[in-house]
């Protein structure tokens, strides 16, 4: 532990699995206050248990707009500021070019983008009473390349990503900085549905699933090992601290160079 956050309060949105529960965790180790939320609330408050008194959970669903400004109200209220957001929140959105529905668009606009977007609105009024902060939104490779994500989810991570650059610029003379990260492909549970689908299954079958997993996302990026939560939470942390305090409006891809093995088109 180096203390690159000591006395700063963090939400992060997903907290509840994946890698966002690897960031709460390494926030919480860097000496930050986390709020932690997601639906599942078993799951979250046992983790905001085990990362100890600097971890809160919070329920909280990002495709409503009351749970995203309750849940900025409440830790400020709570803990007097918010220095970073991580709108890290999201999971699998369904349909295919020919066969999607107006429900499918809806949900994963909602899911995807709006409760970024919407973040990043309700935490600028708090962050610009305190002088400034940091958000981090959480994209993917699949708003860069071909088939890194189904057609509805890279058009909506690629929104993100260019709401992102256009919300820095905007934010910046605030002093608050706006990022995001695109992760390659990172063994969580959102490979096989989702968090949500994940909790109702047995430790023993996601982990075996996970061990599964791992071995074959080794084979998908030049680096010999699957991309694990730990290396985005790592990411988050360089954005969040003060290490990161000259960039802003910029997409840092975190993907053991996959996007690299396919051209811009393919
Ligand atoms: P994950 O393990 O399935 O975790 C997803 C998290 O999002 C869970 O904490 C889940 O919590 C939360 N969530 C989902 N729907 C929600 C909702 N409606 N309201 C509130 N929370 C919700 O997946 P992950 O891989 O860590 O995904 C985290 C982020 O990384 C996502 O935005 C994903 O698109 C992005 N990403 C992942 C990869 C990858 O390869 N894993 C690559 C690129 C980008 P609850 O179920 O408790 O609500």
């Amino acid at each position: 532990m180096t203390n690159r956050l000591q006395d700063k309060i963090a939400i992060v949105t997903g907290g509840t699995s994946g890698i966002g529960e690897a960031t709460a965790e390494l926030f919480v180790d860097e000496g930050a206050m986390v709020v932690l939320t997601g639906r599942s609330q078993e799951k979250g408050q046992a983790i905001a248990d085990r990362l100890g008194e600097n971890a809160h959970y919070l329920c909280a669903d990002v495709s409503r707009e009351k749970d995203i400004a309750d849940t900025i109200s409440h830790t400020v209220e709570k803990f007097g500021k918010l220095d970073i957001l991580f709108n890290n929140a999201g999971g699998p959105v369904g349909g295919t070019v020919d066969n999607i529905s107006a429900a499918d668009i809806n949900y994963g606009v909602d899911l995807l983008l709006s409760s970024v977007i919407l973040g990043i609105r309700y935490a600028v009024e708090p962050m610009k009473a305190n002088g400034g902060g940091v958000i981090i939104n959480n994209t993917s490779i699949a708003a860069l390349r071909y088939r890194q994500g189904n057609f509805l989810y890279s058009a909506l991570k690629a929104g993100v990503t260019h709401y992102t650059r256009l919300a820095g610029v905007e934010l910046g003379p605030l002093g608050i900085r706006v990022n995001c990260i695109s992760p390659g492909a990172i063994a969580t549970p959102i490979f096989w549905g989702g968090s949500a689908i994940a909790n109702t299954k047995s430790d023993e079958d996601n982990e075996r699933k996970l061990a599964k997993l791992k071995a074959s996302l080794a084979q998908a990026t030049p680096l010999p090992r699957s991309g694990l939560p730990e290396d985005i939470a790592q990411a988050a942390l360089y954005l969040a601290s003060d290490a990161g305090s000259f960039i802003n409006s910029h997409d840092l891809v975190v993907d053991g160079g996959r996007t690299s093995m396919f051209n811009e088109t393919s």
